[in-house]
C-alpha cells in the first residue's frame, strides 16, 4: 500500500493504486470514477501545482478559490513554521493569546465601517453558521426572540452545517438532507441567460428580482424575520452575478423592516474583485459579513464573521460576568492561522494583490469573452474581477458531461479549472501575470473545441 507516498513533494512517488485509495472518502466527488482516473496534486508553488508525476498544473481556479496569494510563498512558510514551533494551541475560551486580538484588529482595517468586530472560525460553512445564530441572538437579546426566519436564495451556496445548507438553494442538499431548518425561505437568484447572455461584467436586467424579497417580508410578516443571507456574487453554484441596483435594494428593504442583512463574502472576500471586500466594491455595506479561504490564503483553515458596532454592542449589555454569546470553536483565532493570516495580509498589502483584480479586470474580460467562438455550444460568458464562468449548453440526457470533459481534458493539458454542472468556472491566484492569462485561455480555448 503507497498511501504514505501519495502527498509526497518533488520525489514524484508515482501513480496511486486504487487499493490505496479506498480509505479517503472525498469530499464532492464522484470516488469510484476519480479512482479510475485520479488527478493527484503533490507540489504547488506561485501559480503551478505539479501532479504526482511532476508535470505542471497552471492553477486556474486558486485552488477552490482561496490561494489567492499563490502557492508556497516563503513568508507566510516560515510565519506558520515560526509559530508551530513557538506556541501550537491556545485555548480562546475565558482565556487567551495576543495573535487573535492583532489580527482581528488588523482586519477590522481592512473591512467597511462600522463592521469592527470579528468572530473567529475555521471554515466557510461555520462563520455561515456563527453569523446565522449571531442574528437570532441580536433579536432576541433586543427583545425580539420571535425573529428567527431565515430567508436566502436559489442556487446559493453557503457551505454545508445545517444552517447554511438550508438557507443555500442547492435541491441535492434537501433531496439528501431532507428539509433543513424550519422557518426559512427563498428569494429567486438571478441568473438570466435569456436576458443577460454574454454581458461583461455586471448583467443589465434583473434588478427588479430584489422585489422577492418585499414580497417575502409581507408574506411572513417582518416580526418574524432575523437576517437575510446573499452571496454578493455567487461562485459554487456557477457563478451569478448582481445586477446594478440589486444589492442596494436589498439592503434598503432590510433597513426598512429591522432585518440584518448577511454577505458572505468567502469567495468574494480579499481581493477577488478588485477591493479588499465585494461590498466595498459594490458599495453596500452588511451588518455581518462571513469570510474564509483568502484570509490565509488556503495554507490553514481559518474562517471569520465581521460583525457591525450595532449588532455587537447589543451583546455587551448583560450582566458583568455573564458570557457575551453562547458560541465558538475549540479552534476559534488558532495560533497556527492567526499567524498565517498575518502573514497573508502583509504579502497582501505589499504586493498590492487587493486591488489587482480590478487592474487586470479588462484583460481578464477581453481573454475570457475572446473563447465565445472556440464552441457553438457555449451559451454564457460571465466576468468580475478576477472570476469567469464560461457556461456550455449540457449534453442531452447527461447533464453535467460536457463540464467534466473539460476539467478532466484541462487537467491533462496543464490547466486547473472548476467546473459545476456545465459551468466552467476560474479564479485564478490574485499574483496571476497576463502571461499566465494567455496561457490559461490558450489550454481552455484548445480543450473547449474537443467537446
Ligand atoms: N460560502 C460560500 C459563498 C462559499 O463559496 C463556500 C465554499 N465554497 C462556503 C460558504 C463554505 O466554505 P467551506 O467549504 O470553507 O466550509
Amino acid at each position: 500500500d503507497d498511501a504514505t507516498s501519495l502527498p509526497g513533494q518533488a520525489a514524484a512517488p508515482g501513480p496511486a493504486t486504487p487499493a490505496s485509495m479506498d480509505a479517503f472518502w472525498m469530499p464532492f466527488t464522484a470516488n469510484r470514477q476519480f479512482r479510475r482516473t485520479p488527478r493527484l496534486l503533490a507540489a504547488a508553488e506561485g501559480m503551478y501545482y505539479r501532479d504526482v508525476e511532476g508535470r505542471q498544473i497552471l492553477d486556474g481556479t486558486a485552488g477552490l478559490w482561496c490561494c489567492n496569494a499563490g502557492h508556497a510563498r516563503p513568508r507566510i512558510v516560515e510565519a506558520i513554521a515560526r509559530q508551530a514551533a513557538t506556541m501550537d494551541f491556545a485555548p480562546h475560551f475565558q482565556m487567551g493569546s495576543p495573535l487573535p486580538f492583532e489580527l482581528a484588529a488588523r482586519l477590522k482595517e481592512l473591512a467597511p465601517r462600522p463592521l469592527d468586530h470579528v468572530f473567529f472560525t475555521n471554515s466557510g460553512s461555520e462563520s455561515v453558521d456563527t453569523a446565522l445564530k449571531i442574528a437570532i441572538a441580536w433579536h432576541r437579546a433586543r427583545g425580539e426572540g420571535q425573529r428567527t426566519r431565515l430567508i436566502g436564495r436559489e442556487k446559493a451556496y453557503h457551505g454545508v452545517g445545517f444552517g447554511g445548507f438550508s438557507v443555500g438553494g442547492l435541491p441535492n442538499n434537501r433531496k439528501w438532507f431532507g428539509p433543513g431548518l424550519p422557518g426559512v425561505d427563498h428569494m429567486r437568484h438571478t441568473l438570466d441567460i435569456a436576458r443577460n447572455a454574454f454581458s461583461r461584467g455586471l448583467p443589465a436586467h434583473g434588478v427588479e428580482l430584489a422585489e422577492d424579497l418585499e414580497r417575502l417580508v409581507q408574506l411572513h410578516d417582518p416580526s418574524t424575520i432575523a437576517a437575510v443571507i446573499v452571496e454578493p456574487i455567487s461562485g459554487s453554484a456557477g457563478v451569478i452575478l448582481p445586477p446594478p441596483g440589486y444589492l442596494k435594494r436589498l439592503r434598503e428593504i432590510c433597513d426598512r423592516y429591522g432585518i440584518l442583512l448577511i454577505f458572505d463574502e468567502v469567495i468574494t472576500g480579499f481581493g477577488r474583485v478588485g477591493a479588499p471586500f465585494a461590498a466595498q466594491r459594490f458599495e453596500v455595506t452588511p451588518d455581518m459579513m462571513t469570510v474564509a479561504k483568502g484570509l490565509t490564503s488556503g495554507c490553514v483553515p481559518m474562517g471569520a464573521v465581521f460583525v457591525s458596532d450595532r449588532v455587537h454592542e447589543a451583546f455587551m449589555q448583560g450582566p458583568e460576568g455573564a458570557i457575551d454569546l453562547f458560541h465558538g470553536y475549540t479552534y476559534s483565532g488558532h495560533p497556527l492561522a492567526c499567524a498565517a493570516a498575518l502573514a497573508t495580509l502583509d504579502t497582501y498589502a505589499e504586493e498590492g494583490l487587493l486591488a489587482r483584480a480590478l487592474e487586470l479586470e479588462d484583460y481578464w474580460a477581453d481573454g475570457l469573452h475572446g473563447l465565445r467562438s472556440s464552441n457553438p455550444g457555449i451559451i454564457d460568458i460571465r466576468n468580475y474581477g478576477l472570476i469567469g464562468a464560461i457556461e456550455l449548453a449540457p449534453q442531452d440526457g447527461a447533464p453535467g458531461a460536457r463540464g467534466y470533459q473539460v476539467l478532466e481534458r484541462a487537467f491533462r493539458k496543464g490547466l486547473l479549472v472548476r467546473t459545476t454542472g456545465d459551468t466552467i468556472a476560474l479564479s485564478p491566484p490574485l499574483i496571476v501575470e497576463r502571461q499566465h492569462i494567455d496561457d490559461m485561455f490558450s489550454m481552455l480555448g484548445e480543450v473547449l473545441a474537443t467537446v
